[in-house]
């Protein structure tokens, strides 16, 4: 499909659905995000493609372009990086096996999670977070949603600010690939590799820069540059780090579920700076006019 130059496109390749820990079902994102607009649409549920037949049937009827997506966890010097992958083959019988060892790692995760959150005294934690991830392995936002309906904590956020955030007690990550692994598994499959919202793990230029190098040595092209919750300062720095480094430049909202906590499909905060050269340029299924 070739978009014309006068077309108006609205473009979000980053979203969660129930497949994995957004709170719609994978049809109902895909018609929210008709509804608002969105031409071009990616899912990409963390670790899964389990949401991406039902997503494509919603797009047919709702006539917009579904593009294969992803949200791989990985590990780049002891830190969790989540890469996005866009338009790989998600029948390729290399990739389905590395997808089932991805769900393994996130149920031993789930595991390891419950048994450090012991001492909360939570009856039957493991499941009531498996039910809230509908009955899926359960990731933290799960965990978080069962402390506060224990009455553990009072919100999602002071559970991760208490339990489950970045170096908190539930905070468990050892059991992810590394970045080159991913990456790797991304490009066999035919598709595109995409750090997401590089500003989220709080790191400085210097190491930012390290891992981009170290994300492009493994065969990474992209990069998001307009993601949700950055400043226009974070918007600033990520378009001149992608453009003169050569990345091809992406965007997406990020949305997990309607309310204040996540920015809305297709509502990004802003448009994708000149002089970048956009990662949609290089999916099939879109070709966007100049
Ligand atoms: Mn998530
Ligand atoms: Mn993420
Ligand atoms: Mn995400």
């Amino acid at each position: 499909m070739t978009i014309s130059a006068t077309q108006t496109i609205r473009i979000d390749l980053h979203c969660h659905s129930t497949a994995s820990d957004g709170m719609l079902s994978p049809g109902d994102v895909v018609r929210r995000a008709a509804n608002n607009g969105v031409t071009h649409l990616a899912l990409t549920d963390h670790d899964t493609t389990d949401g991406l037949a039902e997503a494509r049937q919603a797009a047919q009827e709702s006539g917009i372009t579904l593009i294969n997506g992803i949200e791989l966890s990985c590990l780049w010097r002891s830190l969790t990086i989540h890469i996005v992958g866009l338009g790989f083959d998600n029948a390729d019988s290399a990739w389905t096996e590395a997808l089932t060892g991805q769900a393994q790692n996130r149920w031993q995760r789930a595991h390891m999670i419950d048994e450090r959150l012991r001492k909360l005294k939570v009856n039957d934690l493991l499941g009531k977070a498996t039910h809230e991830a509908g009955g899926d392995v359960p990731g933290r936002p799960h965990f978080a949603r069962v402390l506060v309906s224990e009455g553990v904590v009072k919100d999602s956020a002071q559970a991760f600010k208490r339990y489950l955030g970045a170096g908190k007690v539930g905070d468990v990550k050892a059991c992810w690939p590394s970045l080159e692994t991913v990456v790797g598994w991304i490009r066999a499959a035919g598709g595109i590799a995409v750090v997401a919202h590089p500003r989220k793990y709080k790191m400085t230029a210097t190491k930012l820069r390290a891992l981009m190098k170290d994300f492009a040595a493994a065969g990474g092209q992209g990069m998001e540059v307009l993601t949700s919750g950055q400043s226009s300062g974070d918007l600033g720095f990520l378009a001149e780090l992608c453009r003169r480094e050569g990345y091809w430049a992406s965007q997406g909202s990020d949305f997990h579920f309607p309310g204040p906590s996540w920015c809305e499909l297709g509502r990004l905060p802003g448009v994708l700076p000149d002089g970048l050269e956009p990662v949609w340029q290089h999916l099939p299924g879109i070709q966007a006019g100049t």
